[in-house]
């Protein structure tokens, strides 16, 4: 190996973070979120290792599922912004992939498509996202044109949360009360729960969860709960130093000279940077681990490297390890450092460095 920057991602705790989602959300079937090439994690190795136990897989587009499909996943798989484009239709009937209908141009789309069998359509209420989804009116008169059409097979009534990651924002009871005011008398399973509500919110359960990045092990939470405290963080992101020197007080370190050493600093310099996608907002004092100490960045971060101060740790070479995020680092940590959420910290990591699958 030269360079020693890696992501390794372990399957075996994606697969225990699946299970704990389907115990929290006893009865109902998980549409595991695999979308942004599985939040960064690999989607064909995510699937593949999850193909055996999930429901169905849900993806953000048809690229996406076709990749899957190309790689012999053939569990259930939703579109979870349905169609784009008319001409998707043909390809979702071949795929047979499961579609979210969400606005009247999509809806009309649908009825006047030419089908080989009925598709199951997963019918979106906004309740308050205010993205994507039928208001409470429209949304009734969509599910009568859907159960009336026989190009359509099972009707999923589906809605979003917009805060379900606040534990103490009355916005999501609020959703939920919507949702069962404008779907009462309307048959069909119900889906609303994210990770924040399968892991916030027993009451969004449901019929069908849709699980994303708690599959991945970190908690979407504004505070952890007794289930969040169960995931287990399926990546490592890992390099080494590769050079270690003392500078002076008064030295400025990297593009910029952001930071300044107030006193004699040992500093390590590591093989990582915003070109391997580490964020280059990641502040002074970011925490990395080195030899089981939680060590500071100092100075910018650049394209191929970045500098820690180590001068609290003792015997530093170049050659160690140094862990960026992981089981023994969460994500969560270290996002607030770098004004982002774990979701964008683990999907913009870029493909140099490797892939390294473990379980
Ligand atoms: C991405 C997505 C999810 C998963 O969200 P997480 O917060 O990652 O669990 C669920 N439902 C829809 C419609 C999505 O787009």
């Amino acid at each position: 190996m030269t360079r020693a920057a890696i992501k390794q991602i372990d399957l075996e705790a994606i697969r225990h973070n699946y299970r704990l989602a389907k115990s929290m959300a006893s009865g109902a079937k998980a549409m595991a979120v695999v979308k942004a090439d599985a939040y960064g994690h690999g989607a064909v190795k995510v699937a593949t290792a999850l193909a055996a136990e999930a429901d169905g897989f849900g993806v953000a587009c048809l690229e996406e599922a076709m990749e899957l499909r190309a790689a012999g996943i053939d569990n259930r798989m939703l579109l979870l912004e349905g169609f784009f484009s008319a001409d998707e239709l043909s390809a979702i009937d071949e795929l047979e992939l499961d579609i979210t209908v969400h606005s009247p141009h999509q809806l009309q789309q649908l009825l006047a498509a030419d089908l080989s069998r009925p598709v199951n359509v997963w019918l979106k209420l906004d309740t308050g996202m205010h993205r994507l989804g039928f208001n409470a009116e429209q949304f009734k008169q969509a599910y009568r044109q859907l159960a009336d059409s026989e190009k359509v097979a099972e009707i999923v009534l589906m809605s979003h949360f917009a805060r379900a990651d606040e534990t103490a924002c009355r916005a999501t009871a609020e959703q939920i009360a919507l949702f069962n005011q404008t779907t009462a008398g309307l048959d069909g399973p119900v889906s609303l729960a994210n990770s924040a509500a399968i892991l916030a919110w027993p009451e969004a359960v449901g019929d069908w969860i849709r699980p994303g990045m708690m599959l991945y092990g970190a908690s979407p939470l504004d505070q952890p709960n007794e289930a969040s405290l169960r995931l287990q963080p399926a990546m490592t992101l890992s390099s080494e130093i590769i050079a270690v020197k003392t500078l002076n007080t008064g030295d400025s370190i990297g593009y910029g000279a952001t930071f300044r050493c107030t006193r004699p600093t040992r500093v390590a310099v590591v093989a990582m940077g915003y070109g391997d996608g580490y964020p280059r907002q990641a502040a002074n004092g970011t925490p990395v681990l080195i030899n089981g100490t939680r060590c500071p960045i100092i100075g910018r971060v650049s394209m191929d490297m970045l500098t820690i101060d180590v001068t609290a740790v003792e015997h530093v070479a170049a050659g160690d390890p140094v862990q960026f995020w992981g089981p023994d680092l969460p994500l969560t940590d270290i996002a607030p450092h770098c004004d982002t959420i774990p979701y964008e910290l683990v999907t913009r990591l870029t493909r140099r460095p490797p892939r390294r699958y473990i379980g």
